[in-house]
């Protein structure tokens, strides 16, 4: 017999509105599991004491040291005895999601029915800001029998504390025209290589990386991991005339200009007389069929994407695909949020050879930050803290003016030794042709 509703008021004006609201799917569990119904009451009363009642414990299941978030209640009578019994423990376990986020609706269907046949609340999040399958609401004792059900259909925990975290990649080369590398290779390599480090916690601070097949950057890398590896192109921007003038013929001068041209943040596309250009090594162009051509100058291009995004088809990454490598991007924490700086401009992403510099790049960088970072420091922060040049010294990466888009204003690099560095920029280039 389930357990009957409790009275709450405050959550129920969150299900006002026109959004679809989670208060409404609680209640549909609540309908059938007893653990919901108390997890509404615990919820409502938060809401009226404006005050969280959740702590932390620990938790976890054999072999692993992370991958549960224990959560214990604080809302107790006067003789200790909980308020709200059957939330009392309402753990969560970090499953790690499939590279790209690809399932199957059977699959999907599988995890439904395993979570609410090991006794789950039935809530899950798909996916937690750290891309996470959060498998939300179990008691200490179900968390073995829940974590064994899913490890049988193929699933592993994925990171909580110190350690290395969850990782994501975008959907990527599957469903993408935009996608530059095989980000799903990319991410299994790397998560494999570093996976002791995400079920053992043993770091300064959390570590993530993230993936982007393109720098639409569609998992947030840049903000949101402090070693993100982004696709990218370092040749012209490709043309497919005929899709350009399918856009011009539905859309018209009108949203070529306003939509397209004038939204380059770097004035980098032009409208011209069609027979006063012609296509080179850098410049790409696209008749219009009125005589008219929209020529880009790829030298001046920052791959924001936008005329890629709005001429969907019509203009696409070029042929000599690649990586931009940056690290640092993090959540607001000690300095405030920062994004991912630049440390590898470009690096080609195709050869099992490629894909092992970056294994090997992730692993340096990693041992880096577990040597380096204080406790609880993000890479971040640690990079402030001792300067990006020393960072790049540590890591033997050679300093590229590509790094930094306003080197006169950028507090990282000192002038007094700046000889010095274009000496060993020149070895560098030397070197690397
Ligand atoms: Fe301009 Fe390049 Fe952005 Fe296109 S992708 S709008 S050409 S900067």
């Amino acid at each position: 017999m389930a357990k009957q509703m409790i009275d709450t008021p405050n959550l129920d004006e969150l299900e006002k509105g026109p959004w679809p609201s989670f208060v409404t799917g609680f209640k549909r569990l609540a309908k059938e599991n007893d653990m919901m119904v108390d997890l509404m009451g615990q919820l409502e009363t938060s809401y009226q004491h404006m005050k969280g009642y959740w702590k932390g414990g620990t938790v976890g299941v054999f072999g692993y040291g992370g991958g549960i978030i224990p959560r214990f209640t604080e809302l107790k009578d006067e003789n200790h005895k909980p308020l709200f019994p059957e939330a009392a423990e309402f753990h969560t376990l970090r499953i790690m999601p499939p590279a790209g986020m690809h399932y199957t609706s059977n699959l999907l269907r599988e995890m439904c029915d395993a979570w609410m046949e090991t006794g789950g609340s039935g809530m899950i999040a798909f996916h937690g800001q750290s891309g996470d399958i959060m498998l939300q609401g179990c008691k200490t004792e179900d968390v073995q029998k829940a974590f064994d059900r899913f490890n049988d259909m193929g699933f592993d925990l994925g990171g909580a504390g110190p350690a290395l975290r969850t990782s994501m990649s975008c959907v990527g080369a599957a469903r993408c025209e935009m996608s530059c590398f095989d980000e799903a290779k990319a991410l299994r390599i790397v998560i494999n290589n570093n996976i002791d480090d995400m079920h053992r916690p043993s770091l300064p601070y959390k570590f993530k990386f993230k993936f982007s097949g393109c720098p639409n950057d569609c998992v947030n890398a840049i903000q949101r991991s402090d070693m993100a590896t982004i696709g990218t192109w370092r040749d012209n921007i490709r043309v497919n005339e005929a899709q350009v003038q399918d856009y011009y013929k539905a859309h018209g001068m009108s949203d070529l200009v306003n939509d397209v041209i004038s939204k380059c943040p770097t004035k980098a596309i032009t409208l011209v007389a069609a027979d006063k250009v012609v296509a080179s090594d850098t410049v790409s162009v696209a008749k219009l069929g009125d005589g008219n051509a929209l020529c880009i100058d790829n030298k001046n291009c920052v791959r924001c994407m936008h005329c890629l995004n709005v001429i969907p088809g019509g203009l696409l990454p070029g042929n000599d695909k690649g990586v931009t490598i940056l690290v640092g991007g993090k959540s607001v924490l000690k300095i405030g949020a920062t994004m991912g700086t630049v440390v590898i401009p470009f690096m080609k992403m195709e050869s099992d050879e490629d894909f092992e510099k970056l294994n090997e790049l992730s692993r340096n960088i990693i041992d880096f930050f577990a040597e380096n970072a204080l406790e609880h420091e993000r890479t971040g922060e640690m990079i402030e803290r001792i300067g990006l040049a020393n960072f790049l010294e540590g890591l033997d990466i050679p300093v590229d003016p590509n790094m930094i888009s306003q080197p006169r204003a950028n507090p990282y690099f000192r002038g007094d030794d700046w000889d010095e560095q274009v000496e060993k920029w020149n070895e560098h280039k030397q070197s690397a042709a």
